[in-house]
């Protein structure tokens, strides 16, 4: 069913926790800091920071703590991290966030071997999590991820994903965010997925999030878009994976992201110079070059 176009989207950064968290090696704390404060500065509205994660899980944001209690709060950016569990939210709760983030999967198998915990389980763990964000006052989104497609278990059926994210709503989540973890999704199970979960929660209280591991990323958010859906995951440069998903490639980059809505006068509040220089100042501190097209575009 196609909707008219929105004229404005949300584009949430997730660079500094999904990508960072599958670089090879450690970034420096202060590294992440400035890499956060560039992506605050170009007018990105959310930015996902880092993720408090049990550190030796996620050796790479063991200093979660530190690069929140240091990022630059001056701007209008909200800040949210990854909160699995109570212990989490105690690390956080020290923290100035503005949100969290829950994660739970479509695919049983993911989560056992994700989280170490079934999905029922997952939601178990959830419950004071959501009572102790919501008495800071935290806004919540729950990731539901193997949306499209499990590593361990092939297809997903596509009433595991409407369950779970209904659950997730009905928990206290402001905002489900079907993801596509492994990089598999293409447009038309982009639109049937999406359809179905719009019939039990409001397309605004959707986000998507694709990863570009066989090059469809840009293709499935056009079809979220046709489908009114108007909040998008991207990565500055295109960093990310998953490092319990071998293979997994790079998220959407905010780059090649921006660009396509602005070339669709879709208006999303954010420098697309400034998010390029924020990837630019990351490579430099990895070493690698972003594979965001956009940014090979005009720094070739
Ligand atoms: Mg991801």
């Amino acid at each position: 069913m196609r909707k008219t176009l929105p004229s404005r989207v949300t584009v949430y950064e997730v660079g500094p926790r999904d990508g960072l968290q599958n670089e090879p090696t450690s970034v420096p704390t202060a590294a992440k800091v400035q890499f956060v404060n560039l992506l605050a500065a170009a007018g990105l509205p959310i930015v996902e920071v880092t993720s408090f994660v049990r550190p030796g899980s996620i050796p790479q944001l063991a200093d979660a703590e530190d690069v929140l209690a240091q990022i630059d709060r001056a701007g209008e950016t909200r800040f949210t991290a990854l909160v699995p569990n109570q212990r989490g939210l105690d690390r956080a709760a020290l923290g100035q966030l503005d949100g969290i983030a829950l994660f739970t999967a479509a695919s049983e198998t993911f989560s056992r071997r994700n989280t170490n915990a079934g999905i029922s389980e997952t939601f178990e763990r959830f419950e004071p999590v959501v009572r102790g964000a919501t008495e800071r006052g935290l806004w919540i989104r729950g990731y539901v991820s193997t949306a499209f497609g499990c590593p361990y278990e092939g297809d997903v059926a596509v009433e595991a994903v409407v369950r779970v994210s209904r659950y997730l709503v009905e928990l206290g989540a402001e905002q489900v965010v079907v993801s596509d973890t492994i990089g598999v999704a293409t447009p038309r199970q982009v639109m049937s997925v999406v359809d179905a979960v719009s019939m039990e929660i409001e397309p605004a209280r959707i986000a998507l999030h694709f990863h570009d591991t066989r090059g469809t990323a840009l293709a499935n958010v056009l079809a979220g878009l046709m489908l009114g859906i108007s909040t998008f995951d991207s990565s500055a440069g295109g960093l990310g994976g998953c490092p319990y998903a071998p293979g997994a490639a790079g998220n959407v980059a905010t780059e090649d992201l921006i660009y396509m809505l602005n070339g669709m006068d879709i208006e999303s509040g954010v420098s697309l110079d400034r998010v390029v220089a924020a990837s630019r100042f990351l490579s430099t501190v990895t070493g690698r070059m972003p594979s965001s097209r956009y940014y090979t575009a005009v720094s070739g």
